[in-house]
């Protein structure tokens, strides 16, 4: 469940330091429902989850750096035995203090009784106002209180900041621990992705594709997909967030898929486009090549120093486009197109995003309002795409022929290291890797 005490009570102590006079509350994730009386699953507020490792809902976490001897505490529901034999384990007040390594914890049915002796050690309030809505409205009546009482009394916080900048500057920077995360839930998505490959066949519909990866996530030890896995062919690979993953695969196109595993909190994001029929036709080829050298030029412009958004974004993108001209789909001069970003309606979105315990992961992408230096243990997405569409205008060789590729890529002193390298990528050997599930013949589930 937790990644040890001791890498929570750090990113505490240095929120703590980040805070200073203040005082931080940060609140587990609300349940929700899915329909009528069932719920979704549980998943923590990940930032709560980073400073406690304690995944129960109906959880708070104060931070009072401030207060005379308890700096850190959390309110957790009570053990229960009638409810636990309905829904599960608690573990309880003292398991909860154990495992978060807090000063104390105390059951959630006394906050409303305690908190006022931890919001009154601070100046200013971090909270994020991401609970559910009862805890909320109970923050806000405290603060207008205090707005009433402090010319008298002297205390109570005075304002509310979000204390998202400080939390996310954190996660934005994988400790050696996190970095063993981030490699496990990577390893285990590509498995998914590899195991697609084997095992998909001409015939088969989208969701049998997707049932391959998510049976082979969850029997490496995935708590569920990191997002809603794409599974996408024919006219379908064109929408970028296609999830719906119902239709037939179309003899001859493409597959697209685009999955990722979490593994205890951490988030693997990896897309790979493969051909249904086991080989690429000289279209898809083309299409596939120009993506590919896209991806590795990205690659190999992660290091420390360079800009995600501008020097990776751009040397990819201008792969793309000399691409693109070369196959006459665009016209003209490499640079203009670059300039008037004309070249969007191929390749739609930028290089990539954040990767950590959430999948489009929490930082800044700016500082002072430019775009900011990678640094050793961030973690990136390299997903370039060439989306061509269905179009009257467009040479009809290639209409309809997407493919995207995307690797998570960890920043490292020297340069970076390819969470994802053992996943087939080249030509070859996503045609390799298909040929070898076909002859051993069987199917995943036979
Ligand atoms: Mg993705
Ligand atoms: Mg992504």
């Amino acid at each position: 469940m937790s990644s040890g005490t001791s890498d929570h009570q750090r990113r505490r102590d240095m929120v703590m330091t980040g805070i200073g006079d203040g005082v931080a509350l940060f609140a587990s994730a609300p349940e929700t429902i899915r329909t009528h009386d069932s719920e979704h699953p549980y998943r923590q507020n990940t930032d709560f989850y980073y400073l406690t490792g304690f995944d129960e809902p109906q959880s708070v976490l104060i931070l009072a750096p401030s207060h005379p001897e308890i700096r850190s505490c959390l309110f957790v529901r009570r053990k229960d035995k009638q409810q636990e034999i309905w829904n599960g384990q608690r573990l309880g007040l003292k398991e909860a203090k154990r495992l978060s390594g807090v000063d104390a914890a105390y059951p959630i049915e006394e906050l409303d009784q305690r908190i006022d002796s931890f919001l009154e050690t601070g100046d200013l309030l971090y909270y994020a106002f991401d609970a559910d809505k009862s805890l909320n409205d109970q923050v806000v009546a405290r603060l207008m209180r205090y707005r009433r009482s402090r010319a008298r009394s002297g205390r109570g916080p005075r304002g509310v900041l979000d204390p998202g900048p400080l939390v996310h500057e954190l996660r934005l920077r994988k400790s050696p621990a996190d970095v063993v995360g981030m490699k496990r839930a990577v390893d285990v998505s590509a498995e998914g992705h590899l195991a697609a490959m084997r095992y998909a066949r001409p015939g088969m519909r989208e969701y049998e594709i997707e049932a391959i990866v998510e049976y082979v996530f969850t029997s490496r030890g995935a708590q569920s997909p990191a997002y809603p896995s794409i599974v996408a062919s024919g006219a379908n690979l064109t929408t970028i967030h296609y999830s719906t993953n119902r239709e037939r695969v179309p003899n001859g196109s493409l597959v697209l898929v685009d999955a990722g595993a979490e593994v205890d909190y951490y988030c693997g994001d990896l897309t790979r486009t493969f051909p249904i029929s086991g080989t690429f036709s000289p279209e898809q080829r083309a299409i596939y090549e120009i993506v590919l050298a896209s991806n590795l030029k990205a690659i190999e412009t992660c290091k420390p120093g360079k800009t995600f958004n501008a020097d990776v974004n751009d040397a990819a993108a201008r792969v793309l486009v000399d691409g693109l001209l070369h196959l006459g789909l665009l016209a003209g001069s490499a640079q203009e197109h670059l300039e008037k970003e004309t070249h969007k309606r191929f390749t739609i979105h930028r290089i990539g995003h954040w990767l950590g315990m959430d999948t489009h992961d929490v930082g800044s992408y700016r500082v002072n309002g430019d775009w900011r230096p990678l640094e050793p243990g961030m973690v990136v997405t390299i997903e370039p795409g060439l989306y061509i569409p269905a179009e009257p205008d467009i040479d009809e060789r290639f209409r309809g022929i997407a493919v995207r590729i995307e690797d998570d890529v960890l920043i490292t002193p020297s340069g970076h290291d390819v969470l994802s390298a053992r996943l087939a990528k080249s030509i070859p050997d996503v045609e390799e890797v298909i040929a070898q599930g076909r002859a051993s013949g069987s199917a995943l589930f036979a």
